[in-house]
């Protein structure tokens, strides 16, 4: 049988191993920090009539501009942007991919903080980019002063800061995202997946966006937006950027199918996001109650929780596995990462796992 290296694949390819979340369908998936709430079934019939619309026309190539859907995006995000600072694309890993073709490349670098989102070097990998890894500081932290010395050492193409990061759930300060731009050559990309989870009132690195041209923040609705298997990713920058993503995208790659359901899902943003709120929640009950069955959760402003103080992560994913609760074994050690569910799922996690490790809450 003929076996990836008997091909004439890339030689910077040879050897790599594909993005690998365990695809195991389970009653509880807890595994891929999606939003465990499904959408309201009102909602889903305003998203069926607006596909069913679009596809009265599907023999025509969609909007290739997506105006209607950057303006939706840009009435969403708010802070004064409009249509022409926004892009959108199959999820955010192709947003960030399409800026790795336009900003990175061979001979070019970018520089990231693990342990961080796994697809951040496996997009530079496949576009040709050399990744540089920066260290933290203790606890998964960033400074302003860190990040800087990182840039300035290493002098990246482009900087790759996640906040709330994948998989510590800890979030890089405006102070070290300001830092972070002045210090860098490049583009500073902000991987604000997860920012809705934040807490209410903190500050979005779009706050920074004015005057700041080499400076991008992406989002997903994949995860707030409940909206994981629609494919929708997007950014705000500068309009400049997006005259940079022009170059690089293929035409149409945003179907009409999937502007129809992004757009009528944006109108009834309200409601998608009401489940915010109840997964703040778990995700706040599960920083407690792991701390309380002995374990150290980091402090997450994201829709999950990465916890240390497991003796052996594999045995224990595996036996949360066997009762039919999947969470994510990263492969650091001592650690495993679980999403925030709902709350039966919440507390069907927490009594599994208290059972597998053999202990009990702290008084
Ligand atoms: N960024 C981060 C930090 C993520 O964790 C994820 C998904 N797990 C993504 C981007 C990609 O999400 P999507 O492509 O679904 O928008």
């Amino acid at each position: 049988m003929t076996s990836l290296n008997d091909l004439p694949i890339r030689d910077d390819l040879r050897g790599l191993t594909p993005y690998g979340a365990p695809e195991s369908r389970v009653p509880i998936a807890l595994n891929v920090n999606e939003n465990t709430h499904p959408i309201p079934e009102s909602v889903a019939h305003g998203i069926i009539s607006s596909i069913a619309a679009a596809i009265l026309s599907i023999n025509r190539y969609p909007d290739r501009e997506f105006v209607a859907l950057r303006t939706a995006l840009a009435d969403y995000l708010g802070h004064d942007l409009t249509a022409e600072n926004i892009w959108a694309a199959n999820g955010s890993n192709e947003v960030l991919q399409q800026i790795m073709q336009a900003f990175g490349g061979p001979g070019r670098s970018v520089l990231g903080f693990p342990p961080t989102y796994s697809m951040h070097s496996i997009i530079a990998s496949g576009t040709g980019t050399r990744w540089v890894s920066g260290e933290r500081d203790a606890d998964f932290e960033m400074s302003p002063a860190t990040v800087v010395e990182w840039i300035e050492r290493t002098d990246p193409d482009v900087v790759f800061l996640c906040s709330p990061n994948n998989p510590t759930g800890t979030p890089v300060s405006i102070e070290t995202i300001e830092a972070a731009y002045s210090a860098a050559r490049g583009m500073v990309v902000v991987d604000e997946a997860y920012s809705e989870f934040s807490p209410e009132g903190e500050p979005s690195a779009l706050t920074l966006l004015p005057g700041r041209e080499r400076l991008i923040v992406s989002r997903t609705m994949s995860k707030a937006f409940a909206f994981a298997g629609a494919r929708v990713g997007y950014l705000a920058a500068d309009p400049a950027v997006t005259d940079a993503l022009r170059l690089v995208r293929l035409p149409y790659h945003l179907s009409a199918l999937t502007q129809a359901a992004a757009l009528a899902a944006l109108e009834h943003a309200p409601e998608m996001l009401a489940m915010v709120d109840d997964i703040r929640t778990q995700r706040d009950r599960l920083l407690i109650e792991l701390a309380a069955l002995g374990f150290t959760p980091w402090r997450s402003w994201g829709n999950f929780v990465l916890f240390g103080g497991v003796d052996d992560p594999h045995a224990v994913f595996t036996d949360l596995l066997d009762r039919g609760i999947i969470i994510r074994d990263l492969g650091m050690p001592g650690h495993l990462r679980v999403t925030a569910g709902t709350e039966r799922e919440t507390t069907a996690f927490l009594t599994a796992l208290a059972e597998v490790t053999g202990r009990s809450r702290e008084a």
